[in-house]
């Protein structure tokens, strides 16, 4: 319970998104690596359920409600976690949203959603949190991109803004890493969550259906579940990962999206 402190105390970290699918799995890993962790989603009430596991399973969590598209929540949930949680130096920009469509038939306010959760989000979290990992000379930042990046029918917005956080990434590594800030993206293939059954249902296609597919055509023979991805952030915001900065990984159960 306590690789994550140098010193005796926990290190704090945030994860976005985190009531569920893979933020939620993310959180409670880092939880089980000695984090306190900081379960944010838009609404706190749902963010209350991966905070129980967390404490059921002996660890630390506080539940907090902010949009990540919103510069005064942000900074309010930062400051909240840092006066009730202590300062935080691990940042998981995880939260996200669908609105797929044909570009054709995208509106204006599907593309604005997408760049505000996904980009904006991470910019102004990511903003946010850096002063704390400054003054603790360690940090580490993991985002998550997605395969979709490298282009996805029906998914220009998603693949822009997956992609954008890819050169994100790359710049916060460059300009971060004299404070011993790393900064990696990790880019998931098919996960079993929440939005990729969504995805099923918009598609007419029973997940189970959508599962075998998807899975038929995955070197490793499956698709993904939340926890191969906390396994990867536990990877990157380790001690010992603090030569490892600028990466984007791509977790999709073999080489091509
Ligand atoms: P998910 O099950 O849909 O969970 C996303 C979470 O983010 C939800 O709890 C959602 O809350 C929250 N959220 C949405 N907008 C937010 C906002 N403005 N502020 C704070 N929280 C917000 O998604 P997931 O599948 O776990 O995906 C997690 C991340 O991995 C996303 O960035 C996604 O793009 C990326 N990813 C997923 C896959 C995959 O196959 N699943 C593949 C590649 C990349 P609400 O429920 O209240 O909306």
């Amino acid at each position: 319970m306590s690789e994550a402190g140098t010193t005796g105390a926990p290190r704090v970290a945030i994860v976005t998104g985190a009531a569920r699918g893979i933020g939620a799995a993310t959180a409670q890993r880092l939880a089980q690596d000695g984090f306190a962790v900081a379960v944010l989603d838009l609404d706190e009430g749902q963010a209350k359920g991966t905070v129980e596991a967390i404490e059921a399973a002996g660890g630390r969590a506080l539940a907090i409600g902010a949009d990540v598209s919103d510069a005064e929540q942000v900074e309010a949930a930062v400051a909240r976690i840092a006066s009730e949680l202590g300062a935080p130096t691990v940042l998981v920009n995880n939260a996200g949203v669908l609105r797929d469509n044909m570009l054709f038939k995208m509106s204006e306010s599907d593309w604005d959603i997408v760049m505000n959760v996904h980009l904006k989000g991470a910019f102004l979290m990511t903003r946010a949190a850096q002063k704390h990992m400054i003054e603790a000379t360690w940090g580490r930042i993991v985002n998550l991109s997605s395969t979709s990046a490298l282009g996805n029918r029906g998914q220009a917005n998603y693949s822009t803004a997956k992609a954008g956080l890819q050169g994100f990434t790359k710049t916060l590594a460059i300009e971060l890493g004299k404070f011993g800030v790393t900064a990696n993206a990790i880019a998931p293939g098919f996960i079993e969550t929440e939005m990729t059954k969504a995805t099923a249902e918009r598609m007419g296609i029973p997940f189970d259906d959508f599962i075998k597919g998807a899975a038929s055509m995955i070197p490793v023979s499956r698709t993904g579940k939340p926890e191969d991805i906390a396994h990867l952030v536990s990877f990157f915001v380790s001690e010992g990962a603090g030569f490892v900065s600028g990466q984007v990984v791509y977790a999709a159960g073999g080489p091509k999206a």
